[in-house]
């Protein structure tokens, strides 16, 4: 899981060159390490895709399902006429030359990449939270967004950015308000808010932190699309009954894993 420092990335074209299992093109690594031997067996290579869709046949399993999501948001190779490359990819951005200095700087701050992957990848993590919460991380949700109105879906009084939608909107900490009850503390930039979800303290767990969060980060995108696209407004109370349900179910489903097993006694409180 070394997406920000990998040197260099295969970027799929047209699926001519990549290895779909043994590749590193998707940010869940080589697919092979994932799937195991039965992988390519059991499944289809990106060539296979027709103008339809990905045709991906093989057991139901998490990852099969993590990497069905990933999939839904790339462009078919079969519709793609550019050749799949290989970029130099330096703190998430891609270099057409090698940079050193750009590299020594991501190295130095490892560290702080890896916490964040460990955030968003937890033991535990729903798939589908954790897309969202990865792409909200590098900032690439707007981007997926139509050709709309820059103000907040949820205010309409300020420009839609990242960290207002997410993080400091009065919709937004409403909601951040009612999820985390007694701990609720307002995170003014992205930088904040990873440094809290990384931070180990005494009182909750972190497992229960990044569940939560990457809950209410899905919720209130969701939101945002359904008041863009159906004209559809729900309360910060409603949205966090939906966010409190899940997280219970959540944590009765995953009771089996150790990190969850006292998850129930600390989420009840904020119930
Ligand atoms: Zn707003």
């Amino acid at each position: 899981m070394e997406i920000y420092l990998v040197p260099s990335r295969p970027k799929l074209g047209n699926g001519s060159v990549i290895s779909f299992w043994h590749d590193c093109w998707t940010p869940l690594g080589p697919l092979f390490h994932r799937f195991g031997d039965l992988g390519p067996k059991g499944t289809s290579n990106p060539k296979h895709s027709n103008r339809a869709g990905w045709i991906f046949r093989g057991a139901r399993s998490e990852a099969a399902e993590e990497l069905l999501i990933y999939l839904t948001y790339l462009q078919l190779p079969s519709l793609s006429t550019i050749e799949d490359t290989y970029v130099w990819v330096v703190d998430n951005e891609e270099l057409t030359d090698f940079s050193s200095r750009k590299t020594w700087n991501v190295l130095r701050n490892r560290g702080q990449t890896q916490l964040w992957t460990k955030n968003i990848w937890f033991k535990g993590h729903v798939p589908k939270h954790a897309f969202t919460a990865w792409i909200a991380h590098q900032d690439r949700l707007s981007r997926w967004g139509m050709n709309v109105s820059p103000l907040c879906c949820l205010c309409s009084s300020t420009d839609e950015t990242r960290d207002h939608l997410l993080l400091r909107c009065e919709i937004s900490e409403s909601i951040w308000d009612l999820v985390l009850g007694c701990h609720f503390q307002a995170f003014h930039t992205w930088t904040a808010f990873s440094e809290w979800l990384s931070i180990r303290d005494a009182v909750t767990s972190r497992t229960l932190k990044r569940l939560a969060a990457q809950a209410t980060i899905s919720s209130i995108w969701n939101e945002r699309n359904k008041r863009l696209h159906d004209g559809e407004a729900r309360t910060p109370a409603a949205i966090f009954n939906t966010i409190d349900r899940f997280i219970r179910d959540t944590i009765l489903g995953k009771r089996k894993l150790k990190a969850f097993t006292p998850l129930m006694q600390l989420w009840l409180p904020n119930g």
